[in-house]
C-alpha cells in the first residue's frame, strides 16, 4: 500500500481543498473538498496510485469543520475589533 499525505488548504474565498502528496515523486494533488465523491483514486502523472478512502474523507471533513469554526471566530473577532478600533 502506498503512503499518502493529505493535508487540507484553503483558498481567498475559504475553499476547502483536500491535496494528496504523491509518496513517490512529491506532486501535489489539489481536490475541491465540497466537489469529492465518499471515495476516489487519485492517478499521479508518474503513475503511482493514490486511494483516497471513505474514512480519508471522514477526517479530513472534521478537520475542514473545525478550520471553519475557527475562521468563523476569527471573523468575529475581526468585527469586533474593526468597531472598537476602526
Ligand atoms: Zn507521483
Amino acid at each position: 500500500m502506498h503512503e499518502k499525505n493529505l493535508s487540507i488548504e484553503t483558498d481567498d474565498n475559504l475553499n476547502a481543498y483536500l491535496v494528496v502528496q504523491c509518496s513517490s515523486c512529491g506532486h501535489n494533488h489539489r481536490k475541491m473538498f465540497e466537489t469529492l465523491p465518499p471515495m476516489l483514486m487519485v492517478t499521479c502523472h508518474c503513475g503511482s496510485l493514490l486511494p483516497i478512502s471513505s474514512e480519508d474523507i471522514r477526517k479530513a471533513a472534521r478537520r475542514v469543520e473545525a478550520l471553519k469554526r475557527l475562521i468563523g471566530k476569527l471573523e468575529k473577532l475581526k468585527t469586533n475589533t474593526d468597531k472598537y478600533f476602526p
